[in-house]
């Protein structure tokens, strides 16, 4: 699973935990590298690289090798003719005899630029297909010019808006393999078709395998389906074979044991395609909880796949965020503590309860599905009976969020929804601490805390049960932020710095946060409804603690009084950990229904209008950073270094050309 990232929170620039890095404060950093159509591009930083051994960085770098190579299986995975059509326009891209300063031209780079974006044709997000900005005249005579030599075929499935219209489709009643364009069927599946081969084929043991993870499903030429497993000497086995060089060339550098059963099972399970190797291979891997280095690399994730089966290729490799997991631990060895001083009732209280360490790691190179797009956290393994038998990894990425953060800087929101330059210093000071120091009490202490009356069971607030739930880890977690215990702790530098999460959790969950809301729609999802739920109620009870203020005609937020804000926040949190613990389905559904779902249409068009003039691209996608190694005479790696100075064209064209090993036709 895949913990998407929130745009809006990207937006403001809340999500982020950048308070132990250095390079928070060295302007040199590039965050913002390019900007079309809907996407923008950064860069993240990727600090304590240089904490790492020699073994780890050499490690790190092999894997950021055995990563970059599975670039094309996405590609292909994406549409069949992606690989044809983007190398015919990065071979023009190069070529192009004529001048680079045309507008057609400049419409042909943007497009490149956003099939290199999407790994495809189709946008990596809403799934339709982009069309190109220039004719496909142009784009035929350009490449006779050029002398790039294509396959007919692309062209309608380029210029056709008709042809392969969406990448992966969800609608009701149609063909749901015909009609995604996506590879994971060949041509003339039908939905019944591969339904019936998954039905026929699927493990029904106590530890299943997961049939169809690693294939393509082609039908014969007698009318059969056949399945074509991804692996060494099969489907795309030309880049798997790459894949598993570097696999083998990082078994070197293991760190431990376990570490190295892991790369062995990948290896194994790349050179054989086998199911049982993948299960077992899963298995070592959550085991594996020692090493600093760590990755994901293969047939992931199924959302692309419209029968959700097939794994698209996806890696990531990282390493433990030792500063970011040292302040996790800190509040889980305090947990106790926060139970005890909490505003609960003290029947409601868990007499012994046991905080959870959040794991955050930096991302050191992004790829296949991760790339550049990517998730802010990742939970694996997917298969649930090893889930609950040997349990799962969940982490967070760290400098990814950072990034968004920095980018954020400047780009117009805060100066347009806070209400004075006085929260906005504050803001820009203590805001990603806060919004970071919030996440970890919500993670490591909220959920965890309190506790249910006997004979309650979870299920007992049904619909409602997700949104009261977050809504009490959220509260949990802003009761705290306010407290001298924090600052004791170190975890803030004073008694002011809690200010900056209070305004914000206030105005995101009033206002701001409405920008996801199609107009004259409710808000449906239970993260937003929580956040509605607290900040709509507080704001019923206040007295004088804050009001809405409007200037000009925009409505802003100001907050009198901090504290008593806190005294609301306490106040709420014992009622919700009341209706938690009886199991009391009336009170929190009058809660739910009269505080977390209407919006204020007014207000909402107002918020929207103002939202859109500050043109913020709401998609973000990274540049990796290029590892260089040093190598002494007999081969070995000496030094590994980090160069940040890439630009997102050069990057690609890089990877096309160092990295490519697939035929265009798979
Ligand atoms: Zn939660």
């Amino acid at each position: 699973m895949k913990k998407q990232l929130c745009i809006v929170l990207a937006a403001a620039g809340i999500l982020c935990g950048c308070q132990q890095k250095k390079t928070c404060t060295e302007q040199a950093f590039q965050y913002n590298v390019d900007k079309f159509y809907d996407l923008e591009i950064l860069r993240y930083d990727v600090p304590e690289f240089d904490s790492l051994s020699l073994q780890q960085k050499s490690l790190l770098y092999c894997l950021s090798e055995a990563a970059l190579w599975g670039r094309d299986i996405l590609f292909d995975q994406n549409g069949r003719y992606n690989l044809r059509i983007r190398r015919a326009c990065e071979e023009l891209y190069l070529n192009y005899p004529y001048d680079k300063g045309s507008s057609e031209f400049d419409a042909f780079e943007r497009y490149l630029k956003r099939v290199w974006f999407s790994n495809g044709i189709h946008h990596h997000y809403s799934e339709d297909k982009f069309l190109p900005e220039f004719d496909k005249e142009w784009f035929i005579l350009a490449c006779d010019a050029a002398g790039v030599e294509y396959d007919d075929d692309i062209l309608p499935v380029m210029f056709d808006p008709t042809v392969m219209p969406k990448r992966t489709t969800a609608q009701d009643g149609v063909d749901l393999v015909a009609c995604s364009a996506g590879n994971y069927y060949g041509e003339g599946v039908t939905q019944a078709e591969a339904e019936a081969w998954y039905a026929a084929h699927k493990d029904n043991s106590p530890e299943p395998l997961w049939i169809g993870l690693n294939s393509q499903l082609v039908k014969n030429e007698k009318g059969e389906i056949e399945e074509r497993v991804y692996k060494v000497g099969g489907l795309y086995g030309e880049a798997l074979e790459h894949v598993v060089h570097w696999l083998k060339e990082a078994l070197q550098y293991a760190e431990n044991d376990q570490q190295r059963e892991v790369i062995e099972k990948m290896i194994a399970f790349n050179e054989t395609g086998d199911l049982k190797t993948f299960n077992e291979y899963c298995i070592a891997w959550v085991k594996d909880l020692d090493s600093r280095v760590d990755f994901v690399n293969g047939f992931t994730e199924t959302y692309s796949d419209p029968l959700g089966i097939t794994g698209t290729w996806e890696s990531m490799v990282n390493f433990k965020d030792l500063a970011a997991t040292k302040r996790t631990q800190l509040i889980s060895d305090n947990a106790q503590w926060f139970e005890d001083h909490s505003t609960t009732d003290p029947k409601y209280k868990k007499e012994e309860v046991k905080g959870v360490t959040a794991k955050v790691i930096t991302a050191a190179i992004l790829a296949g599905d991760c790339y550049p797009a990517t998730p802010i956290g990742i939970n694996l393994p997917n298969a649930n009976w090893i889930r609950k038998e040997y349990g799962s990894k969940s982490v967070t990425i760290d400098n990814l969020m950072h990034a968004y953060n920095e980018a954020a800087k400047g780009n117009g929101f805060n100066e347009e929804f806070m209400i004075d330059d006085e929260i906005r210093a504050i803001y820009e000071k203590y805001g990603a601490m806060c919004g970071d120091l919030h996440t970890d009490l919500h993670e490591c202490v909220g959920h965890g805390s309190g506790k249910l009356m006997p004979g309650v069971t979870k299920d007992a607030l049904k619909e409602h049960a997700s949104t009261i739930e977050e809504a009490r880890a959220d509260l949990f977690g802003l009761y705290y932020l306010a407290d001298p215990k924090l600052v004791e702790l170190g975890l803030l530098p004073n008694a002011e710095a809690y200010k900056a999460g209070y305004y914000q959790q206030m105005m995101n969950g009033l206002m701001t946060q409405l920008v996801r809301i199609e107009p004259g729609k409710d808000i449906e999802e239970a993260h937003m409804r929580n956040r509605q739920l607290i900040a709509n109620w507080c704001y019923a009870h206040a007295n004088g603690e804050m009001e809405i203020i409007e200037r000009d005609g925009k409505h802003y937020l100001q907050i009198n009084d901090y504290e008593g804000v806190r005294r609301l926040y306490g106040e709420l949190l014992a009622e919700i950990q009341r209706i938690t613990s009886e199991g009391d389905y009336a009170a929190a559904k009058e809660m739910v229904e009269t505080y977390a779902v209407k919006v204020n249409q007014d207000l909402h068009k107002e918020i929207l209008a103002r939202y859109q003039k500050l043109n913020l691209a709401p998609y973000k996608g990274f540049v990796n950073p290029v590892y260089r190694v040093e190598r002494n005479a007999e081969g070995m790696i000496t030094d590994v270094k980090l160069d940040f100075s890439e630009g997102y064209i050069e990057q690609h064209l890089r990877y096309s050309r160092d990295y490519s090993a697939l035929p265009s036709v798979n």
